[in-house]
């Protein structure tokens, strides 16, 4: 016997759990474990499609189909004769089982055979008809049960569940019901008692149905008139997920939930619940643990009075698809009293499904959202009501957008913790995603918003990772594959576990392009293995086989969560692609200068439309490589310092090039040692002839908010113009040699003279008061006292002389050229993205 004083359990298996002998099986093996823990009271519904099928062959005897109809019941007998002959295959109950089956069927042919006459079938007799895949499925799992030396009883629950008339959603009278449940509780505890879900009767016998899904319902309405220890459902996914699976490959099931919050689930398209399901257990404080058949040691998630109990964590984030979005706009204001609450009169009357409505601040626009299927009556309804005040054009016709998602996210904690609304609609704003309309529940457990349908999956995974993760991933389109560019790569291919481990930032490079070959993976490239990859053509990358990165590309890479385009390249005219970047959503990180060197109107237009567009545009190392010139400026103007002079070498590479010239090195060796370091332009000419640093001067001038062209900087290159000019890298390179002499000559002279050869830049804003160029450029003898005579190698330097900085500069001194430090500038300019972004 069992000890009495223990607690009963409450378990439920689904429709899906008893479709094959296999699943059978498994049931059987966790009810056995069960039973051991204590009093068992087992629910089932009917076994796999039978409710279906059954409702089925209703509807077609109800129009003299009755062969149709005898088709179908025959299916759903198969499925439980098929079980009951292979799990009670060698025990010599089978032909009992198959007996009681038929008697079951013959039963239920008759009732359609009656529905075929009358060709007309009511509610109630759809609720009876359906009963028999419940009451069969019941029956057999006591048998099952039995077969395996468990005492096992079959129950009826039409004999307990005690509800009123309203057939196919009846409503539970919980007075009645627990009296019964008490009066035979005594009787179920020393069995483990086998109850059909879903069904209930009226007090004067008739059978009744609890609505679709409900054998839920049914059994935490017996948990809760057990007073059971937990009630648990058995299905086949691992508990409530943190989004649907199938569009969140990442979802995983929440370890604990709230009642409500499970009811706001329920409510917002979560297909778990039957809603009522929750009434019970919220009145008595039972626990719901779902878990799942196919992995039985998963703990599953826990439904209780506490819910989550880590704030900052996970919540779940739903979506309803098929759905319409009305629209009512007033457009004369003494128009607008009691609009709403007529809307919402007039589709009530409708019995229409209403999920959202919203009201904007000022009253002029209201929206509901109700299912596509029902959206043509939510319109003639609306047009009736409103009738005289559209004739009198006081509000603009009644607009219908369909179809349309209802993306809901749901929060215990959201009353709790700061800015949730923000920052589920910051991350659709990352991916670009449009917001039609934005609701939050009475309830505050819930936000909902309308997305296009073609968004659903983008919105749905953006507001997922946004709450979930406490990584932020960014997507990376790197432009260009040179020595930056190839850096960089290896950067990230050496640095992602770690990025991702300690600072939870997932950077993943999903496209990468050239002059000719853009290549695209969604999920991220193999980092490893890039250089045969731009080799291939993958149907992913079929939109642009060949050519350049394209419009094409920034409409796939905007879909990502967080994408940022990285530009290092040195191309020309880029300008035109980041800004259909940022109007995409599409952040920039760009080394490439000459963006931000055009004439200031098209320069300004780029920043403002990052600005607008709410993007970031961070390029850091288009001076100095990744020592922190741009953000020093930026700060010194932030924090209102007057800057009165910068002065520095900002060219690594010529401070390179002057460093080896003095130490004896012939210029056109020099050169040919700076390109394969990576330290010049791809064309060392650019170098040379200061036009490179004669941007970076422009870029920190401009920062200063000062207006200057190009064609302002006084520039003087390092070599005449004849050389530069030989755009052939021969004659180039033998020109250089044919200058050695005098180039020698000068760097004599200044030796005697204790000077050094650096090139320098100097933006003086107060110059052009004075008549006097703001901007020059040019080789320069300093003094061996100048803080530009110490720099080593490919080391730049920056001097700014502030107000706050008077006597001694700012100054921002360190490795300025080079493929490595660039390429780290750059990686860090993405990942103080990533930061800020998921600061948010
Ligand atoms: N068998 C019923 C249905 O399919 C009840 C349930 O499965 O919960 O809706
Ligand atoms: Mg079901």
């Amino acid at each position: 016997m069992m000890n009495a004083s223990r607690k009963f359990r409450v378990v439920k298996f689904g429709g899906t759990s008893q479709a094959t002998p296999e699943r059978v099986g498994r049931v059987l093996e966790l009810i056995q474990a069960t039973h051991q823990q204590g009093p068992l009271a087992v629910v089932v519904s009917a076994a796999g499609p039978t409710t279906d099928l059954l409702i089925e062959a209703s509807a077609r005897a109800s129009k003299g189909d009755e062969d149709m109809a005898t088709g179908l019941v025959n299916q759903a007998s198969q499925i439980a004769l098929t079980n009951a002959r292979a799990v009670l295959s060698g025990h010599g109950e089978v032909l009992k089982v198959e007996a009681e089956v038929e008697a079951l069927f013959s039963n239920l042919r008759k009732l359609l055979y009656g529905v075929s006459l009358l060709r007309e079938y009511t509610a109630q007799s759809l609720d009876l008809i359906q009963s028999f895949g419940e009451r069969l499925s019941a029956l057999l799992m006591a048998e099952f049960v039995k077969s395996r030396g468990v005492p096992a009883r079959f129950v009826d629950a039409r004999d307990w569940v005690v509800t009123d008339a309203e057939f196919g959603s009846a409503t539970v009278d919980w007075t009645a019901t627990r009296e019964r449940i008490d009066a035979q509780r005594e009787e179920w505890a020393p069995v483990v008692t086998v109850h059909t879900g879903y069904l209930g009767r009226t007090p004067d016998g008739r059978t009744t149905t609890l609505g679709r899904n409900g054998s839920d319902y049914t059994a935490t309405l017996l948990g809760r008139g057990l007073d059971a220890e937990e009630v648990t459902i058995w299905t086949d996914v691992s508990g409530v997920m943190t989004a649907d699976p199938d569009i969140v490959p990442d979802a995983y099931p929440l370890r604990t939930l709230s009642y409500m919050e499970a009811l706001e689930l329920a409510t917002f398209g979560a297909k778990m619940f039957h809603p009522r399901t929750m009434i019970p257990l919220m009145e008595s404080g039972i626990p719901l643990r779902i878990r799942n058949t196919f992995t039985p040691d998963a703990p599953g998630t826990v439904v209780d009075t506490l819910g989550n109990r880590d704030e900052g964590s996970a919540t779940s984030v739903t979506s309803l698809e098929q759905q319409a979005l009305v629209d009512v706009q007033v457009q004369r204001l003494d128009a607008r009293p009691r609009i709403a609450e007529r809307v919402q009169r007039a589709l009530d009357r409708e019995n229409l499904t209403v999920w959202m409505g919203t009201q904007s601040a000022h009253g002029q626009a209201l929206s509901v959202v109700v299912p596509m299927d029902q959206s043509a009556r939510a319109l003639q309804a609306l047009e009736n009501e409103l009738r005289s005040e559209l004739e009198n054009h006081e509000i603009q016709p009644v607009h219908v957008s369909q179809p349309v998602t209802l993306l809901t996210l749901v929060a215990e904690a959201m009353g709790r913790s700061v800015n949730v609304a923000g920052r589920m609609f910051a991350s659709l704003g990352q991916v670009g995603v449009n917001v039609l309309s934005i609701g939050q529940s009475a309830s505050s457990r819930s936000i909902s918003c309308v997305v296009p349908a073609e968004e659903t999956h983008t919105a749905v995974q953006a507001v997922h990772d946004a709450f979930n993760f406490s990584h932020q991933s960014v997507a990376v389109c790197v432009l260009g594959k040179g020595v930056v560019g190839s850096q960089l790569l290896e950067q990230v291919r050496t640095q992602a576990a770690l990025l991702k481990r300690d600072n939870d930032i997932d950077v993943r490079v999903v496209s990468i392009a050239d002059r000719t070959k853009v290549v695209f993976a969604p999920d991220g490239l193999d980092l490893s293995a890039w250089r045969d990859r731009m080799l291939e053509n993958r149907p992913e990358d079929a939109d642009q086989t060949n050519g350049p990165l394209r419009i094409e590309t920034l409409d796939r890479l905007k879909r990502l969560p967080v994408p940022i385009l990285v530009d290092v390249t040195a191309a020309d005219g880029m300008e035109t692609l980041y800004r259909a970047a940022f109007e995409r959503g599409i952040h920039v990180v760009a080394a490439n200068k000459k963006p931000l060197t055009i004439d200031t109107e098209g320069r300004n237009a780029l920043l403002e439309s990052a600005r607008q567009n709410h993007r970031f545009y961070a390029y850091e190392t288009t001076v100095g490589a990744s020592l922190p010139v741009i953000e020093t400026l930026k700060n010194l103007v932030r924090t209102g310092d007057r800057v009165n002079l910068i002065e520095g070498s900002f060219s690594g590479t010529l401070g390179y090039l002057t460093h080896e010239l003095m130490a004896g090195v012939p210029l056109a060796q020099a050169v040919r040692t700076a390109k394969e370091l990576g330290y010049t332009e791809p064309q060392p000419q650019d170098d040379l002839s200061g036009l490179d640093a004669a941007r970076k001067a422009l870029i920190l001038a401009r920062e200063l908010g000062i207006r200057v062209e190009m064609t302002d900087v006084k520039l003087t290159p390092l070599v005449p113009e004849a050389i530069i000019s030989k755009t052939d890298p021969d004659q180039f390179f033998s020109a250089l040699e044919a200058y050695q002499p005098e180039m020698e000559a000068q760097l004599q002279r200044m030796r005697s003279e204790g000077q050094v050869l650096r090139y320098l830049a100097r933006i003086d804003p107060g110059a052009r008061e004075r008549g006097e160029p703001i901007l020059e450029v040019g080789p320069i003898p300093v003094p061996q006292d100048h803080p530009s005579s110490r720099l080593r190698g490919s080391e730049a330097f920056v001097a700014f002389t502030t107000q706050r900085y008077a006597e001694y500069p700012l100054i921002v001194q360190g490795a300025g050229a080079g493929g490595a430090v660039t390429a780290a500038g750059v990686l860090a300019d993405v990942l103080r993205i990533a930061q800020t972004l998921r600061g948010r």
